[in-house]
C-alpha cells in the first residue's frame, strides 16, 4: 500500500492496481518489447486498447447505440467552447445554470457565440448554499440546448435530481462526477468529462453525445473543434494523447473488476455520509455551508471555525499521510476530494485525524 491517501482535486489519487499494472507494462507492453507510448497510435496494438476503453465505458456507463463516445485532448475547458460551437448554429440561444466556479467559466465561454440566458443560480439561505427549486428557473422552450455541471468540483454542490428541460437537450460537464453512481445516458443530450478526476489521468476528455447533435458546426470556426469531424474520424483526426487514454482504459477495467458503478456509488455514499455526519457533529469547530439536499459526494469543503488553525490543520494532516487538503486558491479552507479511487479507509483516516485535531484544539 502507499504511504499517503491524496485528497487533490484533480489530478487526483488513481488506483494503486492501476498503477502497477502500467509500471508493469512500461518497458514492454504485451510483448511487442515497446511501451504504449511508443506505438503508432494508428497500428492495430493501440487500436485494441482504444477499442476495449470505448466497449469498457459503454457497459460501464450503458451508453445506447444512438450515442457517440469520443477521446479528445482540450480538457473540459476545451468543450466549454466546443458545445456552443457545435450546438449554436441553428439558434444562437442557450440556457446556462449557474452554481459555481465551472458553470461560469462555461458561461463566460458561451457568451463568445451567442446569447447566454442564466435560467438559475445559487442562492443562498440561513447561510446555507442551494440549488434554487425547479419551479423557480426560467427555461427557454427555444434554446438549443441547457447545460449545467452535475458536480462543482470546487464549491462543493452536487445535483442530486436531474434538470427537467421539456426536450431541451440536456449538456452535463460530468467532469467530476462521472463513473461515481449510475445514471440513464438517454437522459442527456452531451455528456463530457475530462479525465483527471474520476477516470484517470490529465490530457484526455470523454465526450458522449446523441447522434442528432452531431451537426455542422458555426461556420469559420478552427477544424478541430467539430464534432461531425471527431464522429467520423473516431478520435484519430490527429495524434491522440495515447497514454492518457490507456491509462483511461485500465481505469475502466479495474472499476468492472471492482463491481462496476453501483459498487462505486455505494462506497461513495457511505465515504460522504460519514464525513459530513462527522462535521455536522462538530458545528462548534467544523463548518461546511452547503444545504444537505445539494452536498457532493466527491469535493467535501469544509473550514475551521477558527480560522487560524488552518495552516496547522493541513500541515498536521500531511505529517498524517493526509495530503492535499487545501482548499481552491479562490474559496480557500479545506477541501477533501474523494473519487472513486479514494478508497473507505482513507476517509475513515481522515476523521479520525479530523477527531483528534479538534480535540488538541477544541
Ligand atoms: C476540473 C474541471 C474542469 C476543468 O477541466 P480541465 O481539464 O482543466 O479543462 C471543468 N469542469 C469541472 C466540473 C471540473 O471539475
Amino acid at each position: 500500500m502507499r504511504k499517503v491517501f491524496n485528497f487533490n482535486a484533480g489530478p487526483a489519487m488513481l488506483a494503486e492496481e492501476v498503477l502497477d499494472q502500467a509500471q508493469k507494462e512500461m518497458l514492454d507492453w504485451h510483448g511487442t518489447g515497446m511501451s504504449i507510448m511508443e506505438l503508432g497510435h494508428r497500428g492495430a496494438e493501440f487500436k485494441e486498447v482504444t477499442d476495449q476503453a470505448e466497449s469498457d465505458l459503454r457497459e460501464l456507463m450503458t451508453i445506447p447505440d444512438h450515442y457517440q463516445v469520443l477521446f479528445l485532448p482540450g480538457g473540459a475547458t476545451a468543450q466549454f467552447a466546443m458545445v456552443p460551437i457545435n450546438l449554436m448554429a441553428a439558434n444562437k440561444h442557450a440556457d446556462y445554470i449557474d452554481t459555481g466556479i465551472w458553470s461560469k467559466k462555461a458561461i463566460d465561454e458561451a457568451k463568445r457565440y451567442g446569447d447566454v440566458n442564466i435560467a438559475a443560480r445559487l442562492v443562498v439561505e440561513d447561510e446555507l448554499v442551494s440549488i434554487p427549486s425547479q419551479d423557480t428557473w426560467s427555461l427557454n422552450p427555444h434554446a438549443s440546448y441547457v447545460h449545467f455541471t452535475p458536480n462543482e468540483t470546487i464549491d462543493g454542490v452536487e445535483f442530486h435530481k436531474l434538470p427537467e428541460t421539456n426536450g431541451v437537450p440536456l449538456v452535463a460537464d460530468m467532469s467530476s462526477n462521472i463513473l461515481s453512481r449510475p445514471i440513464n445516458v438517454s437522459d442527456y443530450g452531451i455528456i463530457y468529462a475530462g479525465a483527471q478526476k474520476n477516470i484517470g489521468q490529465a490530457g484526455i476528455t470523454v465526450i458522449i453525445i446523441r447522434d442528432d447533435l452531431v451537426r455542422d458546426p458555426l461556420p469559420g470556426m478552427p477544424t478541430l473543434y467539430s464534432y461531425p469531424l471527431h464522429v467520423a474520424q473516431k478520435s484519430f483526426y490527429n495524434t491522440p494523447p495515447v497514454y492518457a487514454w490507456y491509462i483511461a482504459g485500465l481505469t475502466f477495467a479495474w472499476m468492472k473488476r471492482q463491481g462496476g458503478v453501483k459498487h462505486f456509488a455505494e462506497v461513495n455514499q457511505r465515504k460522504s455520509e460519514k464525513l459530513y455526519r462527522f462535521i455536522d457533529e462538530h458545528k462548534e469547530f467544523y463548518i461546511n455551508s452547503i444545504h444537505p439536499s445539494c452536498r457532493s459526494r466527491m469535493n467535501v469543503p469544509f473550514n475551521i471555525v477558527n480560522k487560524n488553525l488552518i495552516d496547522s490543520f493541513l500541515n498536521e494532516a500531511a505529517e498524517s499521510g493526509l495530503t492535499n487538503l487545501r482548499g481552491h486558491r479562490l474559496s480557500g479552507g479545506i477541501r477533501a476530494s474523494m473519487y472513486n479511487a479514494m478508497p473507505e479507509i482513507g476517509v475513515d483516516a481522515l476523521i479520525n485525524f479530523m477527531r483528534e485535531f479538534a480535540k488538541k484544539n477544541g
